[in-house]
């Protein structure tokens, strides 16, 4: 039996054993998918423990992401662009480092909204770790990326590290949608448990007919900022299909098959509905 968790502090309200785990299983491959609540002082012996013969890898999340870069051997581009890292490769020993979040994002985009983001204006409310994933990805991709965040710095930090990179990016000073073709809620703003979950970081009743409104807030699945979206007669695309893209590349990485994306979807909303009725 094969190996591969989720390395963080702390895991476990996360979905990913539910989903991979799924998705091992409707693969046919003999492998198990854990927790693995780490501390940062164990840091360091929990990525040493990846380099065994049975393990495949390991996803890495909060708050872990940017301090696991020293303990791996090698980064691909993604994740070296970013500064992070969600997703481990055990290649025999050798630990490669990737960055699946705003591929996944891209892919989301792509395969549940048929959004194709090349030369589209595209406006990221936020700044945070979540946001720095998606403007590199989405930059690459060639959309016009825009961020806004609360803090301006720190949009100006992103925008000018996405430049520096070689890629377009702006800073704009307020969460106007109008002009952009697809706005994304990268902030925890609706999140459940944070007090905001009636708020909405933006009028979406400036964006022009037709934008795109997604929200990677998968906690509720219907956000305040998605329901004003529907209000406003917005096309709309929820968090789930970020995570379960992150996943389905991961799961790609790690056993080099097409990831069961239905599987995985369907595996993660029976979760989170039962963790509703509880
Ligand atoms: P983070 O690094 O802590 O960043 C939080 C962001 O939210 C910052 O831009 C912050 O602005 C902004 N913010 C917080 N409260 C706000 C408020 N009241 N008004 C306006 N802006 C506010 O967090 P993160 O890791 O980027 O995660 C952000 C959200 O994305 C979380 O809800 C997380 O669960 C979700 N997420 C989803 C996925 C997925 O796969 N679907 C993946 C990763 C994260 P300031 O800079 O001004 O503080």
């Amino acid at each position: 039996m094969k190996l591969a968790g989720v390395i963080g502090d702390p895991v476990g309200h996360s979905l990913s054993p539910t989903f991979q785990g799924a998705a091992f299983r409707a693969a046919g491959i003999d492998a198990r998918y854990e927790a693995w609540p780490t501390p940062l002082a164990a840091l360091p012996g929990r990525i040493e423990s990846l380099r065994g013969t049975d393990v495949l890898g390991a996803n890495v999340t909060i708050p872990h992401k940017e301090v696991v870069l020293p303990l791996l051997d090698e980064l691909d581009r993604s994740a070296a662009l970013v500064g992070a890292v969600n997703t481990i490769v055990n290649h025999e020993g050798r630990l490669v480092g990737h960055n699946t979040d705003g591929a996944g994002f891209v892919e989301a985009l792509r395969h549940e909204a048929s959004f194709a983001p090349e030369g589209q204006p595209v406006l990221l409310l936020g700044a945070g770790g979540a946001a720095r994933g998606i403007a590199f990805a989405l930059a690459v991709a060639g959309a016009g990326v825009r961020i806004w965040n609360r803090t301006p710095a720190r949009a100006e930090r992103l925008a000018a590290d996405v430049r520096a990179a070689g890629f377009s990016a702006t800073a704009v000073a307020t969460p106007d949608p109008a002009g952009a073709r697809c706005v994304v809620n990268c902030t925890s703003v609706g999140m459940e448990g944070t007090g905001t979950e009636g708020d909405t970081p933006c009028d979406l009743h400036r964006a022009d007919p037709g934008t795109l409104a997604v929200d990677i807030v998968y906690k509720p699945a219907e956000t305040a900022y998605l329901k004003a979206a529907r209000n406003a007669g917005l096309p709309v695309l929820g968090g789930l299909a970020m995570l379960i893209h992150q996943g389905a590349l991961g799961f790609e990485l790690w056993t080099g098959l097409a990831a069961p994306v239905p599987v995985m979807f369907e595996a993660a909303r029976a979760a989170l509905a039962g963790a509703g009725q509880r």
